[in-house]
């Protein structure tokens, strides 16, 4: 058994985390105060091959692991969780395409994803069904020629801002058997868009509703096999569970940095911060917390490289407790902060405001825990 990260993955790290401090911390509140990321920006990240991080290296990706995977969203949250929960989105659009779509679809879209001059958003949710993804009611006609979509998506992080959409649709009877994936351009006749949702945080990203009115796309776009869109659209998600996870421990792992800088300096009765017992009592914790969230997110993404029988299950329970623990640990900087934990100058609140979406995401924690569950009594 060896915890030590491999020097690739150390570099991956490192690289990573220069790049977020250089590129995207220092704009990081100015981006959530527009209200969008610059597009420039992702070509930027493609460069470093981050734009198809677990694509196949035949297809062009960077075929890295989960687990390395893992470890370029927890140091680009170091800088911004939203940027960085933002790209894992667009990675788990561009390996359900490598996974699942016909070489001819991937040969027209994965070299844009890759290069990132392509964003793609994933729509699963509506308006009627979030948890229970599988009564998603979008429609999907077959013309003869292709496919007609109707209906409309909820929530949809890039929506109106991407430049195409992995969309799962009904194109069969009731329940997740009927239900297909299909790639719709931005530009597609009768694709339209809900107003900005005014959000609590990742307020750097547009997250609106995608609406479908009658829109015509070719026999090609669907991806992989009709009927197995659910199937396609859960596999892509144990892997967006992990990065979501890493991204509220680079989070927490900044806050916590920051915290101790800030306590060193901070005076209060006569002492510094860190001098109180009760204090370093404190930080202890968060540091213990810290730690054991990101050695069992590591195992997790580890069991999901391996194919370990386990892995569903070790993803969903990694989710459940690193966000959980990432949110309580930014929540206790911010409060060892005092009153300028409170202020945006400092950086904190937004952290607070930004991981706290990473509980209800890419399946809720009570959704988490029901995987867990059934895989302890179903036995
Ligand atoms: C900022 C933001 C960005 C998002 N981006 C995307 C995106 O890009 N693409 C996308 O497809 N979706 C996206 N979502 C949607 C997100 O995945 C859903 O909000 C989430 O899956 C929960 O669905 P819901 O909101 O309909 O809640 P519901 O499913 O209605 O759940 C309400 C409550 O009931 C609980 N609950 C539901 N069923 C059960 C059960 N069986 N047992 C116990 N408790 C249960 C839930 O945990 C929750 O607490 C985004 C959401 C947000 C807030």
């Amino acid at each position: 058994m060896d915890f030590a990260l491999g020097a690739e993955a150390g570099a991956v790290f490192d690289m990573a985390r220069a790049f977020g401090q250089d590129r995207i911390a220092p704009h990081a509140q100015a981006w959530e105060e527009a209200g969008e990321i610059p597009k420039e920006l992702w070509p930027e990240l493609a460069e470093l091959g981050f734009g198809g991080l677990y694509v196949s290296e035949e297809a062009g990706g960077s075929g890295l692991s989960r687990l390395e995977a893992t470890l370029v969203f927890e140091a680009l949250s170091m800088a911004c969780p939203s940027v960085a929960a933002f790209l894992s989105i667009h990675n788990m659009c561009a390996r359900m395409l490598d996974d699942f779509a016909a070489p001819a679809l991937k040969d027209s879209l994965l070299p844009g994803a890759l290069s990132m001059q392509t964003v793609l958003s994933y729509c699963l949710t509506e308006p009627g069904s979030g948890s229970d993804a599988a009564a998603l009611k979008t429609r999907a006609e077959c013309t003869g020629t292709g496919w007609k979509l109707t209906g409309s998506k909820a929530f949809i992080s890039g929506g109106g801002y991407s430049d195409g959409y992995v969309v799962m649709a009904r194109s069969g009877g009731a329940g997740p058997k009927g239900v297909s994936a299909f790639y719709v351009p931005a530009d597609t006749p009768g694709l339209s868009f809900g107003g900005l949702e005014r959000k609590m945080g990742w307020k750097s990203q547009p997250t609106r509703a995608v609406q479908f009115d009658g829109c015509e796309i070719p026999a090609e776009n669907l991806i992989g096999e009709e009927g197995q869109g659910f199937t396609y659209a859960m596999k892509g998600l144990d892997g967006g569970r992990l990065n979501i996870s890493a991204c509220s421990l680079g989070a927490a792992q900044a806050a916590l940095d920051a915290t101790l800088e800030y306590m060193r300096d901070r005076r209060a009765f006569g002492q510094s911060l860190t001098d109180f017992q009760a204090l370093q009592f404190r930080l202890a914790d968060l540091e213990i917390e810290l730690q054991a969230a990101r050695v069992f997110l590591r195992q997790a993404a580890w069991k999901l490289d391996q194919r370990a029988p386990d892995a569903t299950k070790h993803c969903a329970m990694a989710k459940k407790f690193v966000t959980e623990a990432g949110s309580r640990i930014v929540n206790q900087c911010l409060q060892l902060h005092g009153g300028y934990g409170y202020l945006a100058d400092y950086g904190i609140e937004k952290l607070v405001r930004d991981l706290r979406v990473h509980e209800i995401l890419e399946g809720t924690n009570e959704i988490m825990r029901l995987i867990v569950a059934r895989s302890l009594v179903s036995k």
